[in-house]
């Protein structure tokens, strides 16, 4: 078997962690690797080189991925698969592993239907994949989260002032949620239980009217326009406001301990998966075991994760 290993998408702090759990996982097992460069770019390029256990030495500790990334609009049309199916006969590769997002395993699932042996390991900051508890990269982002939350509290406590603060997610509320629930934030919307502008104007005049003038509240992207939130609040409370939106600052930066372990269970049952003959499945974590599942059963709906509501209703404001 020659397995060739790409990452894809966003990149997720933890995916160089992945590479060399499958890189070294396919070498104990006597399988050569080859390190398909810029994702489904790079496959259809043939952008590929081979990968040894001493190349992966070192990397885990890495954001990013070593491999590079990329989004990739050819590989989503039925004639890019096909220059990706031709370079992967001329490389002799005959398994993969796609470390990616939802979109990752679109395309993933396409080539496994075209008869390649595909499994896929989750590797996206926004932890919006149903089928598992947590995708790689999440944890050190919500860490990241925290940290910039826990730096603005210092200046909105000193200043008595409130700011929002727009966390990244894509439609997804768990970075906001988990990081509310780690003590980060007072008010917290997230596309699973939105707030409408007169609700959190509410919430802080609560707070407010406590004495509670410095208020974070945290939102997931894509909600709102954000100025117009701030003006809304500015207006109803007569208070400035200041906005924040954390960007890129969230996706880079080293994994945590969390994230390398867990990418170093994933790549070995990935690789493992395939050694047992499997296709077309995702790797994940439920309750803290591995599992696995087909691709067709990964989607992004919205997670209900009502335990976790419940908990941050005891919690915040
Ligand atoms: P992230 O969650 O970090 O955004 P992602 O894997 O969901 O990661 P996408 O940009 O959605 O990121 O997808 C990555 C790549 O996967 C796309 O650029 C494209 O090459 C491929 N892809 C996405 N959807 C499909 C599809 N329906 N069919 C074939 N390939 C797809």
């Amino acid at each position: 078997m020659g397995l060739g290993v790409l990452t894809s998408g966003g990149d997720a702090p933890g995916m160089n962690a992945a590479i060399r759990a499958v890189v070294k996982t396919a070498n104990y097992n006597n399988i050569e690797v080859v390190g398909i460069r810029r994702g489904y770019q790079g496959l259809m390029d043939g952008d590929i080189q081979r990968l040894t256990s001493l190349d992966v030495e070192n990397i885990s500790g890495r954001g990013g991925t070593i491999l590079k990334t990329a989004r990739c609009l050819q590989f989503m049309e039925e004639e890019g698969r096909e220059k990706a199916l031709e370079i992967l006969k001329k490389f002799d590769i005959n398994a993969l592993v796609v470390i990616g997002g939802e979109g990752s395993f679109k395309g993933a699932d396409k080539l496994h239907k075209l008869g390649v042996k595909v499994v896929g390991i989750p590797g996206t900051i926004d932890n919006d994949l149903t089928y598992t508890d947590y995708s790689i990269g999440f944890d050190t982002t919500l860490n990241t989260v925290l940290d910039c939350i826990a730096k603005i509290k210092d200046t909105d406590f000193s200043h008595d002032k409130t700011t929002i603060v727009e966390v990244m997610g894509r439609y997804c509320g768990d970075l906001a949620l988990y990081s509310a629930l780690a003590g980060g934030g007072d008010i917290i919307s997230i596309p699973e239980k939105r707030l409408d502008f007169d609700t959190i104007c509410s919430k802080l005049k609560l707070r407010m009217s406590a004495e509670k003038n410095d208020n974070i509240v945290i939102i997931t992207e894509r909600m709102y326009d954000l100025q117009e939130l701030k003006k809304y609040i500015e207006g109803k409370l007569g208070v400035d406001v200041r906005t924040t939106v954390l960007g890129f600052i969230q996706r880079g930066g080293n994994p945590s301990a969390f994230d390398r372990v867990l990418a170093s269970k994933m790549g070995v049952a990935a690789v493992n998966l395939l050694i047992n003959d499997y296709s077309g499945r995702a790797v994940g974590i439920k309750k803290n075991e591995m599992i696995d599942t087909e691709f067709k059963n990964v989607n992004t709906k919205i997670n209900n994760k009502k335990d976790d509501h419940n908990i941050l209703n005891m919690l915040i404001y």
